[in-house]
């Protein structure tokens, strides 16, 4: 039997490069390959970097979809079934709204593909392929997992290996795909199988893609002492809440985390109650969070959200300046995003204000678009003030600023590297995804 695994672009824009900072390993697709046996014959193409060979003999596409990457990945499955080779699909997508996705494909994973992915070969081999193969959402173990990395050879993917220690996230945040998808479930695989993962793999730098690395912080705590040895350095998520914690930072920083990306999201507590983050600042306030992770030497990837209904352009600005305040080492300054499958999506649907309820589906949407109606300015500001935040977060003048922190950013020469690294990085692909395509194949920009 010939698997063909495919991972789908946002969006390509012909004869030229594909985003460097979107170009990651396809760590969900290693997951499925190393779940294949051996018996069955692999390719993989990602449809970043490689031209589909739609023509060429296989007996089963599996694609792996994000609400992002929806519009290309039906594409793709499309042509595939159009020449009857049948598709599988699965990823965060399929979890949130199944019915969309099982429009394009013979199968659809809903939840884990790890207690299925035998059941979908075995069934594609007889043909006679389900419709849906489901997973319940539950705490517990993820086991199974052994992602097969052989498939990124001649790839040329960013230096960052990818880890995955847990899935899911234990919180509700009214605007995240990952709790519509996860359902506050969250599962962490065994610290013998994490350890046994991250001493495989050759890099230096680690970049655990869990959704909440501190999930559990008493697993985590067991976690970094078993990985502290192997003197990686690396990257993550986590909540804010992990700063109630001293033994838990300190565990962090003695096991290599350079850098934790932490969504701050708003510096309004009446922001913070609607999106159901009120949490994050009801146990000391920001600045004080923040400085404990500095004195441990770990520099922070800060993510804002704005759009809220209490969100006036003066918060954006305030808030801007709070995280050139505080050298945040990068900072991400995002408009709310409708995912399908969120309360907020829902909410935004029955108010009426969504400008296009499907807009993963429709031609001419572009990375930086607003969909939906905020109340105290217009899609266009709120877009536009976004973009000139980032763009103004990465200027030179602040990238220099920034580094003015020797506790972090800069302290020593690893940090000042990977900060000036990231910085520039972030710089560049700033203007290069505004106004990437979502979906769409196209011949020019603009
Ligand atoms: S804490 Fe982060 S990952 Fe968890 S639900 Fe909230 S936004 Fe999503």
């Amino acid at each position: 039997m010939k698997l063909t695994l495919i991972y789908p672009s946002m969006g390509k824009i012909l004869n030229e490069k594909y985003v460097k900072s979107w170009q990651m390993q396809p760590l969900s697709i290693a997951v499925i390959a190393g779940l294949t046996p051996n018996d069955i014959d692999i390719t993989f193409y990602d449809d970043r970097l490689d031209e589909i060979p739609y023509d060429d003999p296989t007996d089963l596409v599996a694609i792996s979809v994000e609400t992002y990457t929806a519009k290309r990945a039906y594409t793709i499955a499309d042509e595939y079934r159009k020449r009857g080779i049948p598709v599988v699909m699965g990823g965060m997508q399929a979890s949130l709204i199944p019915e969309e996705v099982s429009q394009h494909a013979d199968a659809t994973v809903v939840g884990d593909a790890e207690p299925v992915w035998q059941d979908v070969l075995e069934d594609a081999k007889n043909n006679q392929l389900q419709t849906y193969y489901r997973t319940p959402r539950k705490n517990g173990l993820l086991t199974h997992t052994r992602p097969d990395r052989t498939i990124y050879q001649d790839k040329n993917y960013l230096s960052l290996e990818l880890i995955e220690a847990g899935r899911g996230c234990p919180f509700a945040c009214d605007f995240c795909a990952i709790a519509g998808s996860y359902h506050q479930s969250y599962r962490m695989k065994t610290i013998d199988d994490i350890v046994n993962e991250v001493g495989r793999v050759d890099g230096k730098n680690l970049f655990f893609v869990d959704d909440n690395f501190i999930s559990k912080s008493r697993q985590t705590k067991e976690l970094c002492h078993a990985i502290a040895p192997l003197n990686k350095k690396w990257f993550s998520h986590g909540s804010i809440n992990m700063t109630n914690d001293d033994e838990l930072l300190d565990c962090l920083a003695k096991s290599g985390c350079a850098n934790i990306l932490i969504g701050f999201e708003s510096l309004n507590p009446k922001v913070l109650q609607a999106m159901g983050k009120s949490w994050n600042i009801a146990k000391r306030d920001y600045s004080e969070a923040i400085q404990k992770l500095r004195d441990r030497g770990i520099t922070i990837y800060a993510t804002f959200v704005f759009g809220y209904d209490d969100d006036t352009e003066d918060d954006i600005k305030r808030t801007f300046e709070f995280a050139v305040e505080q050298k945040f080492c990068m900072a991400a300054f995002n408009h709310l995003v409708p995912f399908p499958g969120t309360p907020l999506y829902d909410r935004l649907k029955k108010d009426d204000r969504l400008i296009n309820d499907k807009w993963w589906l429709t031609s001419g949407q572009t990375f930086g678009d607003v969909f939906f109606k905020p109340t105290k300015m217009s899609a266009e500001t709120l877009a536009q003030r976004c973009y000139e935040c980032r763009q103004e977060y990465y200027s030179y003048h602040s990238i220099f600023k920034r580094s003015l922190d020797f506790k972090a950013n800069c302290n020593g020469w690893y940090q000042s590297l990977i900060y000036f690294i990231t910085n520039h990085v972030s710089r560049k692909g700033i203007l290069q995804r505004q106004g990437w395509p979502i979906g769409d194949l196209i011949g020019s920009v603009g």
